[in-house]
C-alpha cells in the first residue's frame, strides 16, 4: 500500500465518522471474509426498555419490580438500566441492596429487604438450582418476540419474570445487506438466549446465530473460525467484547460503547452506526485495488 492512498482513505473515513487506526487495519479489513457482530448495542440501540412483568404465585407485580430494580441499581448493564428506569417510571421506591454481585453473562444477585434476590438468565437459575418450570412457557413466548426475558428468584424460589425489548437500529438492516453483498459471511454472536437471538436475526436476514455466548466464548469462536482458514472482523461495543476485538484480524468498536472496546479496535465507528462498516469496507477494498 502506498502511504498516500492510505492517508487519503483514512482521511475520507474520518470525515464520515470512521476512524481507522493504521495502514494494517485498512489492508486487513479489505481481506476479511467473515464478520462477527455482537447483538446488543451493535445491531440494536443498546437502550432496552422494560416491557413486561409476570409473577409467580405469592408475589405482586409491584413487589417483584421493587426487588428487581433495587438489585439492578448496582449493575451498569443496559438491561439493568432498563429495569431501574422502568421501575421509576412506574412509581416504584427503590430499596438498598447489600452483598451485591454481578455474574458476567448471567445476571446479578444481592440482598434486598433481607431477602436473597437473583436476577438473570436460564443459566443463572440452573446454577442456583431454581426451578423456572411454571413460567418457562411465558418466558419463551416473550423471547420469540425478540424480547430479553429474565428470571427473578426470591429466597431461592422463582418470583417472576421481567422482560425488556431493545429496538433494532434504523440503519442496521440496510447495512447488513450491503455487507453481505460485499462478500462477507455474517455471524451474530450474543450472550442472549437462542429464541431472542433468532427473532432479531431473522428480522435482519442473518442466518448464522451463536446464542448464549459468554464473553470468553466470543474469542473462542474467532479461534475456531481461524482454524478453518477464515479472516475475521469482529464488531462489538461492550467491555466484554474487548478480548474478541483484539483477537480478530480487525476489531470494530462502536464509538458509543465502552472505552476498552475502542482501545482494542482497529476501526472505530464514531456514531455507532453500522453503515460506517460498509464505508470502511468500500474504502479498504478501493485502496487495495489502487495499489495492485
Ligand atoms: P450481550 O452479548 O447480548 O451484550 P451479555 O453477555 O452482557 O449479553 O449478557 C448475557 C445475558 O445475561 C443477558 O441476556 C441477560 O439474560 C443476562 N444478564 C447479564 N447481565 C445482567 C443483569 N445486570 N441483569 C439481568 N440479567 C443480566
Ligand atoms: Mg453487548
Amino acid at each position: 500500500a502506498t502511504p498516500m492512498s492510505i492517508m487519503t482513505a483514512t482521511g475520507r473515513g474520518a470525515q464520515a465518522g470512521v476512524l481507522i487506526k493504521d495502514a494494517q487495519a485498512l489492508e486487513r479489513f479489505a481481506k476479511v471474509d467473515t464478520l462477527i457482530v455482537d447483538k446488543t448495542g451493535t445491531l440494536t440501540e443498546g437502550r432496552p426498555k422494560l416491557t413486561d412483568i409476570l409473577t409467580a404465585e405469592g408475589t405482586t407485580e409491584a413487589d417483584l419490580l421493587v426487588l428487581a430494580a433495587s438489585l439492578e441499581q448496582g449493575s451498569e448493564h443496559p438491561l439493568a438500566e432498563a429495569i431501574v428506569e422502568g421501575a421509576k417510571e412506574r412509581g416504584a421506591t427503590l430499596l438498598a441492596t447489600i452483598d451485591f454481585q454481578a455474574i458476567t453473562g448471567k445476571g446479578v444477585t444481592g440482598l434486598v429487604d433481607g431477602r436473597r434476590i437473583a436476577l438473570g438468565n436460564q443459566a443463572m437459575m440452573v446454577d442456583l438450582e431454581v426451578d423456572v418450570g411454571i413460567l418457562a412457557k411465558q418466558a419463551d413466548a416473550l423471547r420469540t418476540e425478540g424480547k430479553t426475558a429474565m428470571y427473578v428468584a426470591v429466597g431461592g424460589k422463582l418470583g417472576g419474570i421481567v422482560a425488556v425489548a431493545d429496538p433494532i437500529k434504523a440503519t442496521t438492516k440496510e447495512a447488513i445487506f450491503a455487507l453481505r453483498e460485499s462478500g462477507l459471511r455474517i455471524i451474530m454472536a450474543t450472550g442472549d438466549n437462542e429464541l431472542t437471538a433468532k427473532a432479531v436475526a431473522s428480522k435482519l436476514g442473518i442466518d448464522e446465530v451463536r446464542a448464549s455466548v459468554l464473553p470468553e466464548d466470543k474469542k473462542a469462536l474467532i479461534d475456531q473460525l481461524h482454524a478453518g482458514g477464515a479472516k475475521v472482523a469482529m464488531a462489538g461495543d461492550g467491555v466484554n467484547d474487548a478480548p474478541a476485538l483484539a483477537a480478530a484480524e480487525v476489531g470494530i468498536a462502536m464509538g458509543t460503547g465502552a472505552d476498552v472496546a475502542v482501545e482494542s479496535a482497529g476501526i472505530t465507528l464514531v456514531k455507532g452506526d453500522l453503515n460506517g462498516i460498509v464505508r470502511a469496507r468500500t474504502l479498504a477494498q478501493a485502496t487495495i485495488r489502487n495499489i495492485k
